[in-house]
This record gives structure tokens, sequence and C-alpha cells, in this order.
């Protein structure tokens, strides 16, 4: 049996969901989250449902006994993460876990991507378990540039300082459909590290281009340094830590730390992946 964390988010959710559509028993399955009470529409379908907090060590164990395989959502607790996964780990190998699967980020262990430090110590978490694993080193996901379609919109124009960085992204479900396939025949993937991207990586250029289309508005790509946007960000409300972090990310992109294609995501889920535009004309 399969039980995943971060279920009450929107990538288990999606995983949960595939997992129930590839025909895997409801009663298979474990969907936890800090609040299973968002998780009852589930319950109902004969999914278990468990509380799982990565701060509480005996939730983990708890939620996690009896399942084969552990999908580790990685948490969205910047900062607090490598402790909180650890908790994870721990608990999965106590609980008699087999396999982890765990939702990564591209390159972790050799990038400068700033959210890597989190991944690359959770990889080395699980490594050091003696847990079988697989990584899913999941690439950027579309709906990252939901914000850049409002700002399009009530703009004409979206600010960045990626430059002409290339971002291989893939639609939140592509990734996550993929991660249900791993779970659903975790022997095959024992000990794999997928680098997951998109099928091709675009521009901000491409991306202004993509929001003319979507919006049917002129819609251009203006490149600030990233001290400036930084300062755009704190302007439109973000605060100074927020705002920082988002312009890092830019850097990143243009230092081609987001930007690497491989097919692998699309053979794992047997189909091309999203095109950006597609996500941005589906939230239009
Ligand atoms: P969501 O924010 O929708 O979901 C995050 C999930 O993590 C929620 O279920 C949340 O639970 C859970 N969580 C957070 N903190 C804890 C905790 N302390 N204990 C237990 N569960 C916790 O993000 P997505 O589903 O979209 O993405 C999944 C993960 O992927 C993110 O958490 C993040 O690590 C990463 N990510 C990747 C991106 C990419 O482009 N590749 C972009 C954004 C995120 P609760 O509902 O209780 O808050």
């Amino acid at each position: 049996s399969v039980v995943v964390t971060g279920a009450t988010g929107q990538f288990g959710r999606i995983a949960v969901e595939v997992l129930l559509d590839r025909g895997l028993p409801a009663g298979s399955v474990t969907a936890t989250g800090r609040d299973p009470e968002r998780l009852s529409d589930l319950a109902e379908r004969g999914v278990r449902t468990a509380r799982a907090d990565y701060g509480d060590p005996a939730s983990l164990k708890a939620a996690f006994a009896g399942a084969d395989v552990l999908l580790l959502v990685s948490g969205s607790e910047v900062g607090q993460r490598e402790d909180q996964h650890r908790n994870a780990v721990e608990a999965a190998a106590e609980a008699g876990v087999g396999h982890i699967v765990y939702t990564s980020a591209p390159r972790a262990t050799d990038t400068t991507l700033v959210l890597a430090p989190e991944h690359a110590a959770t990889e080395k978490i699980i490594a050091a378990s003696g847990l079988t694993s697989t990584i899913l080193r999941n690439g950027w996901y579309n709906e990252n540039f939901l914000p850049q379609l409002e700002e399009a919109r009530a703009t004409g124009r979206i600010v960045g300082s990626a430059g002409e960085g290339l971002t291989a992204s893939a639609a939140r479900r592509d990734f996550a459909e993929a991660a249900a396939a791993v779970l659903l025949e975790p022997e095959a993937h024992a000990g794999a590290v997928y680098e997951l991207s998109g099928d091709s990586a675009w521009t901000r250029a491409d991306l202004a281009r993509a929001l003319s289309e979507v919006l049917g508005r002129e819609v251009v790509y203006q490149d600030v340094s990233t001290e400036d946007h930084a300062a755009a960000l704190e302007r439109a409300g973000l605060d100074a830590g927020t705002a920082g972090f988002v312009a890092a990310l830019d850097t990143n992109t243009r230092d081609g730390e987001l930007g690497e294609v491989t097919d692998t995501l699309s053979r794992l889920i047997g189909r091309p992946t999203t095109p950006i535009a597609e996500t941005l004309r589906a939230h239009a």
C-alpha cells in the first residue's frame, strides 16, 4: 500500500487522484496532511486518511504504519524542511516502509538554486536511511507563472531579472502523474534519481509572447537588474525577504539552473508534457 504526505496540497492531491484513476484500490492508499478534515472527500471514497505533521514524529509514524511505499512531498515551510523531512524519513524507517519517493529540485546536489540546499540535505538523509528510494528532481511548475498572467493582464508587461535564461517547466499535474507512475511500480524505479522537466524550455521573452497570444493583447518582457526586480516586487506588496527570494530565483534562471531539458518526465507519463501556453490558457 501507498502513503502520501501533503495530500491537502495541490501536488499530493493530484498524485492520490491519479493512483485511484489508475486502479489502485482506495483501501491501499493513505492520504495524509496536517488537517485530515480536508481529506474527508477522499475518506468517503474509501481512502484511509491520517494526520501527518512533519513537526510531530509520532503522527508520522502512526500515519505511515503498514505502508510499503511513501510519497514524501517536500514541505512548503522553507528553512524548516531539513529537520521536518528528517522526521519523516526516520518515521518511515521505524514504521517499516520499504521505499521512499521524494520530490526534490533540479540537480539538487550540484546547483546554485537557492532552494536546493534543503532538498540536497533531504536526499542525503534518505540515502543514509538505508531505505530504497526514488528521487524525483522536479523542475519548475508552469503554474509558478500565474502571477505573471495577472501582471500582464493588468499592465501589458512582465518584469523580471532572468535575462535570456531558460525555464524547462511543465504542469504540476505532469510531475504529479510521474510520481504516481513511480508509486505504482516502485521496484522499476528503485535507486533512480530522475531529473524531470518539460519537453522544451522558454525564455521570459517567449513567456511574454505566449501571454500576448493567450490574453489577446501585446505583452512585453522588461528585464531589469536583480535589485530593481526585488524593489518592484516590494512595491507590489511582497515583504523584503520574499521579494529578494523571488529575485534570486530569477538569477538562478538567468544562470541556467532551471533550463535543462530531459525527456524523463514525458517518458514516465507516456505523453508529452504540458506546454506553458496551455496552462496559461486554462487560467486565463
Ligand atoms: P502546496 O503548498 O499546495 O502543498 C504543500 C503541502 O505540504 C500541503 O499539503 C501542506 O500541508 C504540506 N505541508 C507543509 N508543511 C507541512 C508540515 N509541517 N507537515 C506536514 N505537511 C506539511 O504545494 P504543491 O502541492 O503545489 O507542491 C508540493 C511541494 O512541491 C511544495 O510543498 C514544495 O516543496 C514544492 N514546490 C515545487 C514547485 C516547483 O515549481 N517545482 C513550486 C512550489 C512548490 P497543509 O495543507 O497542512 O499546509
